[in-house]
């Protein structure tokens, strides 16, 4: 078996690494604490095609395979996971959108946001339905040609920025997946002020207050949201989740390499002590570990292999433990300094916390992988 990426894929990696560094990286600190993602940036993402990764050509996308897809967020998630959290749930909504939309639906929406021209936010949990998310509250009622929505959505990514939301609500008692506008009548979306880690994924509250719908926003099939669009999207997020922790990983190991080479205590260079390195052996063990879990569901994603879904589990199972581990082994390195901000690695540490929470926790994900596994 050889893993080697095709001349394309090493094209779009390099891309997207430069992108990061020259666009992202030199500024993610300070927008980190300032908890506000800059305009400037969503839209240069947007310029470089680069919230259009999964849209088809003819809709202004890049039609990136699996494996570049993934690279991209590698690369995001490499310097920074409020902006890589941006490309997740965007291509959330879009890939739905693709999947399940009628011919009018991807017409009205898939170029504006293959374009970057409106982000997309993903609305599935509620104040009283995480984990357990087929047992959310907000239901909808069909009222002539429109959908009334009533409850509330609970710490939407971008959902300050977004101009589109896939938001789930119950019709007749099944859950139903809905396309809600920034702006429709009824609908309130309240910022969440920044939170420990993201902090700059401006996540919000939405209230849907009788909020009105169009009937013909209903994406796929009514009582088909649960097993069909809100998991096929939780599939595409974790992925993206999980190329993205590998990212964060390689981030913290790449800058505990440069300390350990020019920190010195006891007279030695931090490289030389034995314990320093078996921190970093664990780092770069982590960190190959997890990428190949991520190759494997990349490629099995490609070729349509059922298995992907489960291996897509195990690779953000892992992946977002590795970034936990790695990044706290970052800090730990870098002593005092990695709880400054002059170095990255408390930032990673506190995002890498998030990667084991969203997209279905690390005993969600233990939960998916041992029945299944066991199942046979
Ligand atoms: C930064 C951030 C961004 C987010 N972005 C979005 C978004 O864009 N869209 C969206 O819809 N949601 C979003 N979320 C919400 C996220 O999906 C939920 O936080 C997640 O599903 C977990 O739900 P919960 O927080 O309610 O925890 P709970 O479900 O209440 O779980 C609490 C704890 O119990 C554990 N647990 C739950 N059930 C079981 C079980 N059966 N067995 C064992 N342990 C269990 C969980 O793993 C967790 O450790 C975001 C959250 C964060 C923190």
């Amino acid at each position: 078996m050889k893993i080697e990426l095709t001349d394309q894929q090493r094209e779009n990696q390099q891309r997207f690494q430069a992108f990061v560094e020259r666009e992202v990286m030199p500024r993610a600190e300070v927008y980190d604490e300032s908890g506000v993602f800059p305009d400037d940036l969503a839209l240069a993402m947007g310029r470089a095609g680069h919230l259009g990764a999964l849209a088809p050509v003819e809709y202004g996308g890049l039609d990136l395979d699996m494996i570049s897809f993934g690279l991209q967020n590698e690369a995001y998630g490499r310097g920074c996971a409020s902006a890589r959290s941006l490309l997740t749930v965007h291509n959330m909504v879009l890939a739905s959108v693709l999947r399940w939309g009628s011919a009018a639906q991807k017409a009205r929406w898939l170029p504006g946001l293959a374009a970057g021209q409106s982000l997309a936010a993903f609305a599935l949990s509620e104040p009283e339905s995480g984990s357990d998310a087929n047992s959310l509250q907000t239901y909808a009622v069909l009222e002539g040609d429109h959908y009334s929505l009533h409850g509330s959505k609970k710490w939407i990514t971008f959902g300050q920025l977004a101009g589109l939301f896939l938001v789930f609500a119950k019709l007749h008692g099944k859950t139903t997946a809905f396309l809600v506008e920034r702006g429709s009548p009824g609908l309130a979306v309240e910022a969440i002020s920044p939170m420990g880690g993201c902090r700059a994924a401006m996540l919000a509250e939405l209230r849907l207050d009788g909020c009105r719908v169009p009937a013909a926003n209903l994406l796929g099939r009514p009582g088909l949201g649960w097993t069909y669009v809100a998991n096929a999207a939780l599939d595409n997020g974790r992925y993206s989740v999980a190329w993205g922790c590998v990212g964060l990983a390689q981030g913290c190991l790449e800058a505990s390499l440069a300390y350990v080479n020019r920190r010195r205590q006891f007279g030695a260079l931090l490289r030389e002590h034995q314990l320093i390195q078996a921190m970093v052996a664990d780092m770069v063990a982590g960190v190959e570990a997890a990428r190949l879990l991520c190759f494997k569901a990349g490629y099995l994603q490609e070729i349509g292999d059922p298995g992907a879904i489960l291996a897509t589990s195990l690779a953000k199972y892992f992946g977002a433990q590795n970034a936990a581990r790695v990044s706290g082994a970052a800090v730990q390195i870098h002593g005092a300094n990695g709880f400054s901000r002059v170095f990255p690695v408390h930032r990673h540490w506190r995002d890498a916390k998030v990667m084991e929470i969203i997209e279905g926790s690390t005993q969600i994900q233990q939960m998916i992988i041992g029945r299944a596994s066991a199942a046979g």
